[in-house]
């Protein structure tokens, strides 16, 4: 048995895999009977199942984004695939996940549906990992997964890739790298390149975030084959709608236009930053590498229900470890942007 499937839940491991009519016939054909789909073509070929294995997305995210082909599966969103890993590898009642808080909220939530316990190691005061006592609490506790998140949400901060380097080789589960939001860091390092040599590793993607497709729910999973192949088993067959593996695929191939825009937000952010911290409330605002802003104050709850009042919603992330008295602010259009800043001009603590 290999060192992945030893890690694996031994029902997933002996799992026989639905074989849906597209896994049954993958060939070209002119009529297709096998699938009980309606012949009548109401809506843009939505009367067809989608592909199972996403293979021309894929080969789309491999032509633009250089994600490798052999190594990605889809799922709906990243959230899904959190909550696959978590089904995969961690026995319920008895295993656990680690995460570095404050973090995305879901890695907990995932692991509590699944009832498997959540172990938090704290960031430094400067949002930094403190290695040595994740590395000591991997030892002595053995989670199944280590979810690490670069850029960070909600302290949008990189981390660096040699300090991920260190974890996966002192961790001896699964590592997961949720790079949500690495497009929006022009000298970004994806953990994509350890895999090869630490095949424990799985990097998170996902089209939400820089582009811009949140609402089709398209999230990608780069591991190595093992991996891969485990989550494609175990995933819903149809998990990703034939609608949204087209809207993928178009914004993939708008590229250029998607670009430019994440460059405008990255732009905005610089800017918006700027005119907040001249706000003479304003104790910090700390910057980040992602398309929101932190803004730290005396009293962010008061903050967050004046701009609420102003129409404009932001997130409280006051109650989280580390983040006291800070608002997370994500980066608008510049109308919406001149809107905020008209608001927090007008604040009176
Ligand atoms: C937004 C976000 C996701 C969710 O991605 P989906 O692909 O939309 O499910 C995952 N991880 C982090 C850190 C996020 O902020």
């Amino acid at each position: 048995m290999s060192e992945i499937e030893l890690l694996m839940n031994e029902h997933i491991r002996n799992l026989t895999p639905y074989s849906s009519a597209r896994d049954d016939f993958k060939g070209k054909a002119d009529i297709y009977l096998d699938a009980n789909e309606s012949w009548y073509d109401a809506v843009e070929r939505a009367n067809r199942y989608p592909d199972p294995e996403a293979v021309l997305l894929r080969r789309k995210l491999q032509e633009v984004l250089c994600l490798p082909f052999e190594k990605t599966v889809i799922g709906n969103g990243s959230d899904e695939i959190i909550d696959l890993l978590i089904r995969i590898f961690c026995a319920s009642g008895k295993d656990s996940i680690m995460i570095e808080r404050p973090t995305y909220g879901a890695y907990k939530v995932f692991a509590d549906i699944n009832n498997v316990q959540t172990i938090n190691v704290c960031l430094k005061e400067d949002f930094s990992l403190d290695i040595d006592k994740m590395i000591s609490t991997i030892k002595e506790r053995k989670p199944k997964i280590v979810f690490i998140c670069s850029p960070n949400n909600p302290t949008g901060n990189v981390f660096p890739l040699s300090e991920i380097e260190t974890i996966a080789k002192e961790n001896d589960g699964i590592t997961v790298i949720d790079e949500a939001y690495s497009d929006f860091e022009p000298e970004f390092q994806s953990a994509i390149s350890l895999i090869d040599e630490y095949p424990r590793v799985c990097v998170l993607k996902t089209l939400s975030k820089a582009w811009a497709i949140a609402g089709a729910r398209v999230g990608i999973l780069v591991a190595n084959k093992e991996i891969r192949d485990t989550i494609s088993k175990v995933k819903p067959p149809y998990n990703v709608s034939a609608t949204s593996q087209r809207v993928a695929i178009e914004a993939l191939d708008d590229n250029l236009e998607i670009k430019k825009v994440r460059d405008e937000i990255i732009e905005q952010r610089e800017l918006l930053e700027k005119k907040v911290t001249s706000l003479p409330y304003v104790k910090e605002v700390i910057p980040t590498n992602t398309n929101f802003i932190l803004i730290r104050v005396d009293d962010a709850d008061r903050l967050y229900y004046y701009l609420m009042k102003k129409g404009i919603i932001v997130r409280n992330r006051t109650h989280e470890p580390l983040l006291a008295g800070v608002l997370r602010v994500t980066v608008g259009s510049e109308r919406e942007n001149k809107s905020l800043m008209e608001a927090l001009n007008g604040y009176k603590p």
